[in-house]
């Protein structure tokens, strides 16, 4: 007899056969590694560290110039939309750390009122005469000679109070000022009529004292320190002329019939650091600037007339 070993050709059987074998062919082709299946691989016959191995990016399948410049177009955008918010980021951070700086002198100032019965720190004893003192530091020439006047801040009446050498941390957004007048500050001066015992008067008795914390009204509204400027030469010396921005000590208020060009400075993405004297630290906008323009963003966070000198700079009110 003549048996037939095997699936009759043509049968259902041999249909059924077929298809397993192609499934399991297509099955071990896909769990195969790439790198495997590609000519001179190892699943190929041969040698795995064959010269004719190909890898996935071969020259076939590398980018286009058009894939190639879409790509740099999405570079391109992120990039525009992610520099403005890192920008800011970075500004906040100056802001607060500029913040952490105004609170130290503020809580400085408040030690020595407590040491001194009551009295602020006064902004420079002697202005009417030899000015050589500040609230930062002492200078070994008067002030009036300009960029040879800088301040020692070891001699400053606050010293005790901020670790002895008086070294006050600079504000970290005040770019390259010219080393010399007033540069001890930190870039942060103060409010001057908080610094004097007759806000407003311009006299040796009004100028030996600061003002006393118990008689300021309206506390939390009183500016004590903050982001200041001055328009210098390349010298440091002051100038009429704005050309670079200066160290200033003090912080003049707007209105009155003495008044000075503003020294707030609002260098914090148009925001300036400003400390208050219940002790509290927050950041003011620019809203009246000077010299015309908003260049140097030198002005007051208010209007410029005497109901808001009262309001933020004046402690009697
Ligand atoms: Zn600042």
């Amino acid at each position: 007899m003549n048996f037939y070993k095997g699936t009759p050709p043509g049968s259902i059987l041999q249909e059924m056969e077929n298809t397993v074998v192609q499934s399991c062919d297509q099955r071990e082709q896909q769990n195969t590694p790439l790198f495997l299946k590609e000519k001179g691989g190892a699943g190929e016959r041969g040698n795995f560290f064959s010269r004719e191995k190909k890898f996935p990016l071969s020259p076939a399948h590398s980018f286009t110039l058009i894939e190639l410049l879409v790509v740099i177009a999405i570079i391109a955008m992120l990039a525009a939309i992610l520099m403005p918010a890192l920008g800011k980021a970075r500004d906040r951070g100056r802001s607060t750390n500029c913040l952490s700086n105004l609170k130290q002198i503020t809580m400085a100032n408040l030690l020595y009122a407590e040491s001194s019965n009551d009295f602020l720190v006064p902004y420079a004893t002697d202005m009417m005469s030899g000015n050589r003192h500040r609230w930062c530091g002492t200078s070994q020439v008067s002030s009036n000679f300009g960029e040879s006047a800088s301040y020692d801040p070891s001699d400053a009446p606050l010293a005790q109070f901020l670790g002895g050498k008086g070294v006050i941390s600079q504000c970290n957004a005040l770019r390259d000022p010219p080393k010399s007048f007033e540069m001890n500050c930190g870039g942060y001066g103060y409010n001057v009529l908080v610094g004097t015992l007759y806000p407003g008067e311009y006299s040796h008795e009004a100028y030996a004292s600061g003002f006393p914390v118990k008689r300021i009204r309206h506390v939390t509204e009183k500016i004590m320190f903050a982001d200041s400027a001055i328009m210098v030469d390349a010298n440091g010396n002051w100038s009429p002329t704005p050309s670079n921005h200066g160290y200033s000590a003090s912080i003049e208020a707007p209105g009155g019939s003495w008044l000075m060009n503003p020294t707030m400075h609002f260098r914090h993405n148009r925001r300036a650091a400003v400390s208050f004297c219940d002790g509290h630290a927050e950041t003011m906008t620019l809203e009246d600037s000077a010299y015309g323009d908003e260049q140097y963003m030198l002005g007051y966070p208010c209007k410029n007339d005497d109901e808001n000198r009262e309001k933020y700079f004046d402690p009697r009110y």
